[in-house]
């Protein structure tokens, strides 16, 4: 028979989540998620045994010990071309992301960190390289955390606020975190809702999605017109359900993917949408800054 509790939170808030509100009256804050990992892959260019497929230019495969220019220029795409378009579009819509960066991805091209500070876009640490850490042993994870931010900061001249995974925790991960200074953590599917850490750990859950992210567009979504369609019925849906309290939409993307001239018409149909809306878009740290300060002491 299994024990209880598990070592897991099956409950969260249930029926009965804070029934605050956002600035300004806000029932739903918009996150917006900019992935800055193009060129940190891996890559048999920098001694890999194998290309990341990554890209999600589904013709490629993996060539071990070969490189594979195509592959590798459609990550570049991200960086020389679709970033810029991502960071117009937002300027034109005066709308602020988080940048999940790769140190690796900013030493590759310090323009983009430049950019990114200039347009107060919020700077967040998404490894030194575009890497796994799953199988890492808790002291390599902890150095390679701590040298990602260090090259981060020197860089843009910030302090990274968060650390985000490419592809998910270890059991280590968040008490290196702790210790690294970081101030919150989006390594979670679990809610609507910011919540408190796992395990009791201080350091508050920003819940992101996978869903709401343009990393399935080719697949589940093949135009900019399915993929803005699925952005605006997830907004409709939280700004008009009969439910007590707030929600954040966590919207993740990627440069050399929203960025091509087909995708990026879903980012500004969003963008047009979310104004009309009323919701507040806001970087992760102001989501947690206000969910702290809205919930403190209730
Ligand atoms: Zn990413």
């Amino acid at each position: 028979m299994t024990a209880f509790p598990l070592p897991r939170d099956l409950r969260g808030y249930g029926e009965h989540p804070p029934d605050v509100r956002w600035p300004g009256g806000a029932r739903i804050a918009v996150s917006l998620v900019v992935n800055i990992e193009d060129g940190a892959e891996r890559s048999v260019a920098r001694g890999d045994v194998a290309d990341d497929l990554g890209a999600h230019w589904l013709r490629h495969r993996a060539f071990p010990g070969q490189r594979d220019l195509d592959l590798e220029s459609a990550f570049e795409y991200g960086a020389r071309s679709g970033i810029w378009r991502v960071l117009r579009t937002l300027r034109r819509h005066g709308a602020r992301a988080t940048a999940f960066c790769c140190a690796s991805a900013l030493q590759a091209n310090p323009s983009i960190a430049h950019a990114l500070v200039r347009d107060r876009h919020e700077i967040a640490d998404h490894g030194l390289d575009w890497d796994t850490h799953s199988a890492l042993a808790p002291e390599v994870e902890a150095d390679l955390m701590q040298r990602s931010r260090r090259i981060i900061e020197e860089i843009t001249g910030v302090r990274p606020t968060t650390w985000y995974s490419r592809d998910g925790l270890t059991l280590h991960s968040r008490d290196a975190m702790i210790d690294e200074g970081f101030r919150y953590d989006s390594n979670s599917f679990d809610d609507d809702l910011p919540h408190d850490g796992a395990d009791g750990l201080p350091l508050l859950v920003i819940p992101y999605a996978g869903d709401t992210n343009d990393s399935a567009l080719l697949s589940q979504y093949p135009t900019a017109a399915s993929f803005s369609s699925f952005l605006c019925s997830a907004l409709e849906m939280l700004g008009s359900e009969a439910r007590p309290g707030p929600a954040v939409l966590s919207v993740g993307l990627h440069p050399r993917i929203i960025g091509r001239p087909a995708y990026i018409a879903a980012l500004d149909t969003f963008l047009t949408r979310v104004a009309e809306s009323g919701a507040w878009i806001a970087t992760r740290q102001e989501i947690a800054d206000a969910w702290l300060s809205e919930t403190a002491g209730g």
